[in-house]
């Protein structure tokens, strides 16, 4: 499995609960966000009224589940979980709406992969908290009006441009969440050293946030790895030399990089000077799927500014050229 994944791994969840931040103060950066959002639950907890629906974009692995989580617990009600493609048919929604508690969070994570059918159930549950079920058949069908009890939809996606105007346009909240600056990331790394009672030295904090990809699950993997050296070839403190050295075993580059990344973007520039190359050009280069490219691979590496999007197709830039050390061509 990959290491630097922004994707979260089968077992990772279990072990996940101790270090999941439980409250706004505990969940560190997103300012604007956590700002914003801190509000709208202010008001909607004095008016009594449930929050309105929230939707959450952004990359992976940046906490958006946690902050639902979060929006659920400041609200003081429970979060009811599912995801866009376990809910098949309208009536599986129909199932879990209506066994919902007044004023629940209920969180739906890739809302992007609802199908049409039950996005077409969830439009008057969401304006008018009511569901419009069809009883019989052929001639004899009609069309029957169940009251719902209010609740807040929280909708998670890495693809806020897949989700189609009518559902999007439901949502009263909309927040995109940023890629975390290293500062952060240390500071997550620091909190969650502290919950594993493991000593860090501050080098070796900011040295694993350096190499996150700015992102929390992958500054947590880093850290529980690199915790297991300090354990098996130090004194069980994560210094600077034990971090780097064991990030350099993990084959982590000082920016993130892994052996995936090192393919993709060679690739690029050994088979295709460079681009502008198309998406399933790569993808068929490397052996992997288009999607996954495009959510997981590729977007940490345009925010480092290694890779470009053009109309006629990805570019690798001059500082990833500078990376590798190798010569631009034509220059
Ligand atoms: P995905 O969409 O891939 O499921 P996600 O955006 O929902 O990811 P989470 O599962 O909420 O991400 O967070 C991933 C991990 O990062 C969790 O273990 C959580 O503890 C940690 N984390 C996320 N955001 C923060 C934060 N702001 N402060 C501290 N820890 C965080």
């Amino acid at each position: 499995e990959r290491l630097v994944s922004a994707e979260s791994q089968p077992l990772e969840d279990s072990i996940e609960g101790g270090i999941r931040p439980l409250s706004f103060s505990q969940y560190i950066g997103q300012e604007k966000v956590k700002r914003n959002l801190e509000v709208y639950i202010q008001a909607a907890k004095m008016r009594e009224e449930s929050l309105d629906h929230v939707l959450l974009h952004g990359p992976p692995g940046l906490g958006k589940t946690t902050l639902s989580a979060i929006i659920a617990s400041e609200m003081g009600v429970q979060m009811r979980t599912t995801s866009g493609p376990a809910i098949e048919r309208p009536g599986d929604l129909a199932a879990i709406l209506t066994a919902l508690e007044p004023g629940d969070v209920l969180f739906i994570d890739e809302i992007h992969r609802l199908n049409r059918s039950v996005e077409e159930v969830l439009y008057p549950a969401m304006e008018d908290f009511c569901l419009d079920i069809v009883i019989g058949q052929g001639p004899t069908a009609r069309s029957v009006r169940l009251d719902l009890p209010p609740f807040t939809l929280v909708g998670a996606t890495t693809r806020a441009g897949m989700i189609s105007a009518p559902l999007r346009d439901r949502f009263g909240v909309v927040e995109r969440l940023e890629y975390y600056n290293e500062n952060e990331l240390a500071d997550i790394i620091r909190r969650t050293a502290d919950i594993f009672v493991t000593e860090l030295e501050e080098g070796a904090a900011e040295e694993l946030a350096r190499r996150a990809r700015g992102t929390p699950r992958i500054a947590n993997r880093l850290l529980k790895r690199v915790r297991d050296f300090a354990q098996v070839d130090g004194e069980g403190i994560i210094t600077y030399d034990l971090a780097t050295g064991a990030l350099e075993r993990l084959q982590v580059d000082k920016l993130g990089l892994d052996h995936i990344d090192d393919k993709l973007l060679r690739g690029m520039i050994e088979k295709f000077r460079g681009g502008p190359v198309g998406l399933d050009t790569i993808a068929a280069t490397i052996g992997e799927e288009s999607d996954t490219i495009e959510d997981l691979y590729e977007p940490y590496l345009l925010q480092i500014g290694f890779i470009q999007r053009t109309p006629r197709g990805r570019v690798v830039t001059h500082s990833c050229y500078e990376h590798f050390k190798l010569e631009v061509p034509g220059e």
